[in-house]
């Protein structure tokens, strides 16, 4: 299992990921920043969320693992945690049980294509391929679809961004907090690296198929915990999305009626003001 899981993990992770560094990967798990404003698909691709209030999203990719997808949920569990994992199709297949969990104890679950390749490589009837057949497991789960994807490597092209929001009704998330626990340097690493560079908004990336990771989990969630973080749900993270204030122009006359809106106290904004987000 292990060998087969670093077969997997060497194909299909290390290459490209190199490869693909400088596209929609984090740079490397130091300063995670909100990308730029990319008017192009506002709404449709989040790497970080603006929201009013110490919220952030735990996220999970390339499982679900029989043998540490169960003890990752126990932890949630005892931690009351609510998380979201980004599923290989194949995967979900195999574990369809671990599927039902995860969305039965209140996680979301989400789509991480069939067999993990670079999607912006690949035909638009080979993408539609990976995601159609991975909802389909997913469906087979948890009895309904999923509405996020996330693309492997977070590889994919602002066509492919638009298309698949249009026919599957996905957003795309990807994230702003990468602590690169995929090349297994210690739970304490992994743990010290997220709790550095988590901020309120953050969508923090993990791999629930590294025994380092799930060892690393306890320790992250003391620390988010100790910090005053709430975890919820991408899903829910975004729709807690508040606008981004504008930044305080340096010009000397500012207008009346632009009177600061008194902070929303936890109100969740679920009109998003048509000005373009930092969120891409
Ligand atoms: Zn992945």
């Amino acid at each position: 299992m292990l060998i087969r899981r670093s077969f997997i993990f060497v194909v299909c992770c290390s290459l490209p990921l190199f490869a693909l560094r400088a596209a929609d990967d984090a740079p490397a798990g130091k300063k995670e920043k909100p990308a730029p404003t990319e008017a192009a698909d506002p709404g449709i691709t989040f790497d970080w969320v603006h929201v009013d209030g110490p919220y952030i999203a735990m996220t999970f990719d390339d499982g679900p693992s029989a043998k540490l997808t169960p003890k990752l949920l126990d932890l949630l569990a005892q931690h009351h945690i609510k998380a979201t994992f980004f599923l290989i199709g194949q995967n979900a297949a195999e574990n369809p049980e671990l599927v039902a969990r995860e969305a039965r104890e209140g996680h979301e679950v989400a789509n991480h294509s069939w067999s993990h390749p670079n999607l912006a490589k690949m035909s638009e009837d080979g993408v539609r391929g990976q995601l159609r057949k991975t909802d389909d497991a997913i469906k087979n789960g948890m009895g309904k679809s999923p509405t996020l994807m996330r693309p492997p490597y977070g590889s994919i092209t602002p066509h492919q961004k638009k298309w698949i929001h249009q026919e599957f009704g996905y957003k795309v998330v990807l994230w702003d907090v990468d602590p690169l626990d995929w090349r297994r340097p210690g739970p304490s690493a992994v743990c010290n690296r997220i709790a550095k560079n988590t901020r309120a908004g953050s969508i923090i990336l993990a791999h629930d198929i590294h025994p380092g990771t799930i060892e690393a989990m306890p320790c992250v969630f003391k620390e988010l915990e100790a910090k005053g973080f709430k975890f919820v749900t991408v899903s829910e993270l975004i729709a807690m999305q508040t606008p981004i204030p504008p930044k305080p122009s340096p010009s000397p006359k500012s207008s009346p009626t632009a009177k600061s809106s008194g902070s929303p106290k936890s109100q969740p904004a679920t009109s998003i003001s048509p000005t373009p987000t930092a969120q891409q």
